[in-house]
């Protein structure tokens, strides 16, 4: 597989791709499927009580193939989160969960004109909650996901944070990524890189330490990079060091997970024109570079408490 550099996607005018007939993303929708919230101060050394409660949603991403159609970047959370008996009152008791029926991932579709049956595959991040329960409002769709991740949906543990019973809902089709390819941005900070589709429209990046086999995406027509669980959010990027123990604890690997956030430092500081969305970000839910939609996610980003 020949590398791919970060603009090869992009015509001369820095516009995408628009005409040279090469497969692409055409259309990135950011949607909130429920929120989990915690004191600052109970995660981080440092931070004042004052601080208040910081809202962590749960990002699921709609994003169009322009030759296969409608994908998902994860699925948000469902009701299932409350129905898996004393692990879900456990998560609950630690990481209190809004979850109302018009938070489901297909509703949040239809809000935004997208037809929930369009959806033809989701790519997977990890098989943490709050990326996976919505993912069974799809029974016909495709999983696409490390091969990590797919083995720990089959021995669902408290351990690996994977619930049973969105284990056992979730569709059948899956498909593992693989293998790895070179790229001549990608490869430069992350352990693995994967090209989703085979065609160069979005790329999947290892990002370790999280959870078991955990994923980002890189779409370069948009020049994001959705970087599920690596980090709290964009503000506390730089502060994996200064977790608190019970935090801490939840992450598979923590010096892995302090690895990873020092790599996506690094590709932020080289490379400013590449946004970096994290999954509890406070991002706008809605198109994605649309009508001055990029500049707003980015000014909510920077807010940090509510
Ligand atoms: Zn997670």
């Amino acid at each position: 597989m020949p590398s791919t550099g970060p603009c090869a996607m992009r015509g001369a005018d820095g516009g995408c791709c628009a005409s040279d007939g090469r497969a692409r993303v055409e259309r990135l929708v950011l949607l909130r499927c429920g929120s989990c919230s915690n004191r600052t101060s109970r995660m981080f050394k440092g931070r004042s009580r004052d601080e208040g409660v910081r809202e962590f949603p749960a990002l699921a991403a709609y994003f169009e193939h322009s030759k296969l159609g409608g994908f998902l970047f994860d699925a948000g959370y469902s009701q299932a989160v409350r129905e898996n008996g004393v692990v879900s009152a456990v998560y609950g008791l630690l990481n209190p969960v809004t979850m109302r029926p018009k938070d489901s991932i297909p509703l949040r579709l239809l809000r935004f004109g997208i037809d929930p049956a369009q959806v033809k595959g989701i790519v997977l991040s990890h098989a943490h909650p709050d990326h996976m329960g919505g993912a069974s409002f799809f029974p016909d769709a495709s999983i696409i996901l490390s091969s990590e991740a797919a083995a720990a949906i089959e021995r669902p543990s408290v351990r690996d944070l994977v619930f049973a019973n969105m284990a056992r809902a979730l569709p059948r089709s899956r498909r593992a990524l693989g293998p790895p390819v070179g790229h001549e941005l990608l490869s430069r900070y992350f352990g693995a890189v994967f090209d989703v589709f085979g065609d160069g429209a979005a790329f999947a990046v290892s990002l370790e330490g999280h959870a078991v086999g955990q994923i980002g995406l890189y779409l370069p027509c948009q020049r994001v990079l959705l970087a599920a669980d690596a980090a709290w959010g964009a503000e506390f990027l730089d502060l994996a060091g200064e977790m608190k123990l019970l935090p801490r604890l939840v992450q598979r690997d923590f010096d892995a997970y302090c690895a990873t956030a020092r790599s996506l430092a690094r590709m932020k500081a080289d490379h400013p024109e590449i946004d970096i969305v994290f999954s509890h970000d406070l991002f706008k839910e809605g198109p994605y570079a649309e009508d001055g939609q990029r500049d707003a996610v980015l000014s909510e980003i920077s807010a940090t408490t509510r």
